[in-house]
């Protein structure tokens, strides 16, 4: 899956490439892509045929391109292969091509949905007040948004019964935090990933989220090197998981702070990386 980084490139490039234009046709190529469309492909061409797009949106990891002149988003899933391609029309078909959009204008680029495992697609929804797409209406801030209140995830992190990385992950909290994120916040902030949140004191969640940031700009900075070009891309593979992860898929290496060796967990079906010195697990830990 790609993260909140990663899903940011592809919202500038599409900020970029495809805001402000207007739909031509819209070709839906394999059914599956817009399984969550639930009126089916042929409303989902027809819907969208000569709206207006306008600027792209993120929360989180989730996309969407609402419409000018409709209270109506396209909400794209990229899944775990999905790709957002503006492309020359006249460039060949991807092999693994599901849906095309045109526009009206004479620019000469088109917008593709590429997706070869078809786990992502397009749908077209109704937006909240707040413009957001209704389905994900419940989806929380992200800490790289202006508007997401500090004081406010400390509150509801201390309320909230759980742990510090189930909390993290928790998208009606905290949102755009994944796996990998998680592991490296944690590993900067000294927090072993089962650390309960109700003995998060203020400053040890300022400094949490302060890592959260600082990840994620850092990744984003790396990320954000190639939008320039007319390419927009994503495909949860980044060159900045090869380079300068800390924590994530470091097992049995030696932690950057200490030199103790790296050790993995299982954890809710996926993997904890932690450093047994720097983060050490908590004297009690809750029962979930
Ligand atoms: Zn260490």
């Amino acid at each position: 899956m790609p993260e909140l980084p990663e899903v940011e490139v592809v919202r500038r490039g599409l900020e970029r490439w495809v805001a402000g234009r207007t739909v031509a046709e819209v070709q839906v190529l394999h059914p599956r892509a817009v399984r969550r469309h639930l009126a089916g492909g042929e409303d989902f061409a027809h819907r969208l045929r000569g709206h207006r797009i306008g600027g792209a949106m993120r929360r989180g990891k989730y996309l969407w391109l609402p419409l000018d002149d409709a209270p109506l988003a396209v909400l794209g899933h990229l899944g775990m292969s999905g790709q957002l391609l503006v492309q020359p029309e006249e460039a060949s078909d991807e092999k693994h091509l599901r849906v095309r959009v045109r526009f009206e204008d004479g620019l000469g680029t088109e917008l593709r949905f590429v997706d070869q495992r078809t786990f992502g697609g397009l749908s077209l929804h109704d937006t909240t007040p707040d413009g957001l797409p209704d389905v994900i209406g419940h989806i929380a801030r992200d800490p790289l948004d202006e508007a997401f209140d500090d004081a406010a995830f400390h509150t509801a992190l201390r309320l909230r019964r759980t742990t510090i990385k189930r909390a993290l992950l928790d998208q009606s909290l905290i949102s755009g935090v994944g796996n990998i994120y998680a592991d490296e916040a944690l590993w900067r902030s000294k927090l072993h990933y089962d650390r309960p949140t109700a003995t998060m004191t203020r400053p040890r969640s300022a400094e949490l989220l302060g890592h959260v940031r600082d990840v994620m700009n850092a990744a984003l900075a790396v990320g954000g090197t190639s939008f320039d070009s007319l390419y927009v891309n994503v495909n949860g593979e980044s060159g900045y998981f090869d380079r300068s992860l800390d924590a994530y898929g470091r097992e049995g290496q030696p932690c950057g702070r200490c030199g103790t060796l790296m050790r993995r967990r299982p954890w809710m079906n996926r993997s904890s990386y932690f450093c047994p010195k720097c983060q050490r697990p908590p004297r009690v830990v809750t029962a979930q």
